[in-house]
């Protein structure tokens, strides 16, 4: 058990809430962040606050530095900061790279890009030992995607990812002796509403034959291994990447 804060980026729904409530029972003070929906996000907070834990909800898009700022300073409320989930991701409809416009393009890289380098900067001026801190762990969400590289579907998403493996390594070199550790998830197929939001909600399911494990992975199967590369079972892991992905 820890009393340490942890930040969600796009902690509202899906993967960040699973991660939200199940860092709440392992004693995380949660600050999540959330880009529109207040009644999902408030829906997290209540959920932990009945199980006598502590978070609170602040609405942050990413892709805005401002909004960064104001997340951190409201986390920095509840106490020590100890972990950052950079989970806050969005995919754009189905699309060809021949019919992409430049707005879809930069929008995409600055939610999930840009926003992650800049909430991890946010993080490595409180943890690292660097600055007076005490150590802490980032954990980012990458995809199979970074590897599949999506064609027909989102590459400018897969290209993304890849940005967030590449980060992943690079800052993990940079503050591992610091007292930071840094690590990505490469979640698979999972069951979120997030294929909904690129147009498909039924991709996740359309394409659970292809996975070598023939099923989807939940939300709470990405927040389970967020949860263990957040802990201290974790302590010699960073600059890692891990598929939680079936096989994918
Ligand atoms: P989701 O169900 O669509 O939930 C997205 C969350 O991010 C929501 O809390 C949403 O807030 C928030 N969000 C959206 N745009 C944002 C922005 N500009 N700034 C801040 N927050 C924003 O997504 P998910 O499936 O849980 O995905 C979470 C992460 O896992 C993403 O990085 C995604 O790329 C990655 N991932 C997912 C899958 C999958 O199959 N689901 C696979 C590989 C990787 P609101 O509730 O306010 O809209």
């Amino acid at each position: 058990m820890t009393d340490q804060v942890v930040i969600i980026t796009g902690g509202s729904r899906g993967i960040g809430r699973a991660t939200a409530l199940a860092a709440a029972t392992r004693g995380y003070r949660v600050c999540i962040g959330y880009a529109s929906n207040q009644t999902a996000a408030t829906s997290v907070v209540d959920a932990i606050e009945a199980k006598d834990g502590k978070a609170i909800a602040v609405k942050c898009d990413v892709g805005e530095e401002r909004d960064i700022l104001a997340l951190f300073k409201a986390a920095d409320k509840l106490g020590t900061l100890g972990a950052l989930v950079n989970n806050a991701g969005i995919v754009g409809p189905t699309s060809r790279v021949d019919e992409m416009s430049a707005e879809r393009i930069q929008r995409m890289m600055a939610v999930n890009v840009t926003g992650s380098i800049l909430c991890a900067r946010e993080a490595v001026k409180r943890m690292s030992t660097r600055h007076g801190g005490k150590g802490g762990v980032i954990v980012n969400l990458s995809s199979a995607a970074a590897k599949l590289g999506s064609p027909n579907t989102y590459v400018d998403y897969a290209a993304s990812k890849g940005a967030i493996d590449t980060f992943t390594l690079g800052l993990g070199y940079e503050v591992a002796g610091e007292g930071i550790r840094v690590a990505a998830i490469r979640p698979g197929l999972i069951d979120t509403e997030i294929h909904a939001s690129g147009g498909e909600p039924d991709r996740a399911h359309r394409l659970a034959a292809h996975v070598p494990m023939k099923r989807v992975g939940t939300a709470d199967e990405i927040a389970n291994a967020i949860l263990w590369l957040m802990s201290d079972d974790a302590s010699y892991v960073t600059s890692a990447i891990l598929d939680v992905s079936g096989g994918r």
